[in-house]
């Protein structure tokens, strides 16, 4: 049975949330809206502001909420947690306050998942409490997208103790808070011989270790120093790390990394909900706020043309993501196969940054000149839908993905035509019954 409805106690805990975000996690944004300050733990000021926040968030039992109980978190479920991200999903500061922020999220995950009782408590720990604040390092300049590029290595070494240890070289990309994080989880080449999915490990690596050089921190739209951004370009200059920093199996990088990147690209999908509503509640005041020509915005077509697009749009995306963490929720309880919500993920993934694009760039048209200015958030909002886009795999290899997935499936066709060529088909229904039309 497919039912919409909210049980009431999970409703009273949504409309706590609402009003929450509204007051708090809004005004956080406004007092430090720099790109990246919620990762940042050297602002003694916003910590001091953001401590007592999360302890009502934990008080609430709302704390880390993408992580089931089997990995420490309380365990509400996709489909419930769909509904707090969309909530979540209007702030910039409210994934850290509720500590469900990307990337750490993801790392949390698969600590949790892959990790040793020692790695845990070290990392796990501080990290769940939002003490400190993560890296995944990944993506190469030279690789991208394709993890078959990838050439940055790790090799097993003796220390001066004769302890076996692991040396990592070569060069990561777009690694976002590697200069605020406290550790970075890096996926580098073991196996350079074997196949792509047993040729990398993944290693936990303290910031503190010598040899691991920020050649530059990438800046991009909405930053506003270009020599000052987030994203690092790092030099893994033969950076040891103990041999236990491993995370998961030699050879499992693959699958570890596999493992954060879905839950990844879904929360996104989910925020993107809330953010998009939020444009479209702003295009909504201003349409019946401003006046033109003798009417209001919202009298004349075309802003009513862009208004129903953009609602359109936004429940079709909402009811694609609530789908999607339903089937994860099913995969989890085992009512369905492992990988049944892969197709589904990457739906959202794709579909994501064009309604971003769509319904944030309507909002900002209807603004005006006011829409482009930094006096509303739509502007540096709108620069995001390319975020969307890149980040966790470009939209063009999802989209290939996706169709491939389907073409699987498919079977060509038995005859010369097409199994639904109209004339095949009337012919064999006139030989199933010939007297059929004698009447007319
Ligand atoms: C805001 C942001 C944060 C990020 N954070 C992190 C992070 O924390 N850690 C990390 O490791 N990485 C991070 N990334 C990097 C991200 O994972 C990469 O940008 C992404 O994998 C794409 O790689 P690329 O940018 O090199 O693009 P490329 O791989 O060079 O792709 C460029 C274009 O080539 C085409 N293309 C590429 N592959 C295919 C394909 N298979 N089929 C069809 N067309 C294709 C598409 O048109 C694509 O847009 C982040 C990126 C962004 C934008």
């Amino acid at each position: 049975m497919i039912d919409f409805s909210i049980e009431p106690e999970f409703k009273a805990k949504l409309d706590w949330m609402d009003k929450f975000v509204r007051d708090e996690c809004e005004t956080m944004d406004l007092l430090w809206p720099e790109m990246a300050a919620n990762f940042d733990t050297s602002i003694k000021d916003a910590r001091r502001h953001l401590k007592p926040l999360q302890d009502q968030v934990k008080a609430q039992g709302l704390w880390a909420c993408h992580l089931g109980p089997n990995l420490g978190g309380p365990g509400y479920g996709q489909v419930k947690l769909a509904l707090m991200n969309e909530i979540i999903g209007r702030s910039n500061w409210a994934p850290t306050i509720f500590g469900t922020a990307a990337p750490d999220t993801g790392n949390a995950e698969i600590l949790a998942m892959f990790g040793t009782p020692e790695q845990k408590q070290k990392y796990l720990g501080p990290l769940m409490d939002g003490d400190i604040v993560s890296c995944f390092s990944m993506t190469e300049p030279q690789g991208g997208a394709d993890p078959g590029e990838f050439t940055c290595k790790a090799t097993l070494v003796k220390n001066d103790k004769g302890e076996d240890e692991w040396e990592i070289e070569g060069e990561k990309w777009f690694s976002s808070n590697a200069k605020l994080a406290a550790f970075l989880l890096v996926l580098a080449v073991t196996d350079p011989e074997a196949k792509l999915t047993e040729r990398m490990s993944m290693f936990i690596v303290p910031t503190e270790t010598p040899g691991i050089n920020i050649l530059r921190n990438v800046a991009i739209i909405g930053d506003l120093d270009p020599e000052n951004g987030h994203h690092a370009h790092i030099h893994y200059d033969k950076v040891r790390v103990p041999y236990d920093h491993l995370l998961g199996e030699i050879g499992g990088g693959f699958k570890v990394a596999q493992a954060r990147l879905g839950g990844g690209r879904i929360h996104h999908a989910m925020r993107t909900v809330g953010r998009c509503q939020r444009a479209f509640d702003m295009m909504l005041e201003r349409a019946v706020s401003r006046r033109t020509r003798g009417r209001m915005l919202g009298d004349h077509q075309m802003v009513q043309s862009k208004l129903a697009d953009s609602i359109i749009q936004l429940e079709q995306f909402r009811l694609l993501t609530l789908k999607t963490a339903w089937i994860i929720d099913e995969v989890e309880a085992g009512r369905m196969p492992h990988g049944a919500a892969r197709n589904h993920i990457g739906m959202c993934k794709i579909a994501m940054p064009q309604l971003y694009k769509d319904v944030v760039g309507r909002a900002l048209e209807i603004h005006g000149s006011l829409g482009i200015s930094l006096d509303m958030p739509l502007a540096n909002s709108y620069a995001g839908h390319w975020s969307l886009a890149f980040a966790d795999g470009p939209t063009d290899a999802h989209k290939s993905q996706l169709a491939r997935a389907y073409l699987k499936k498919a079977k060509p066709a038995e005859g010369m035509f097409p199994s639904e060529h109209i004339p095949t088909r009337y012919a064999a229904a006139r030989a199933r019954y010939p007297n059929a039309r004698d009447d007319w």
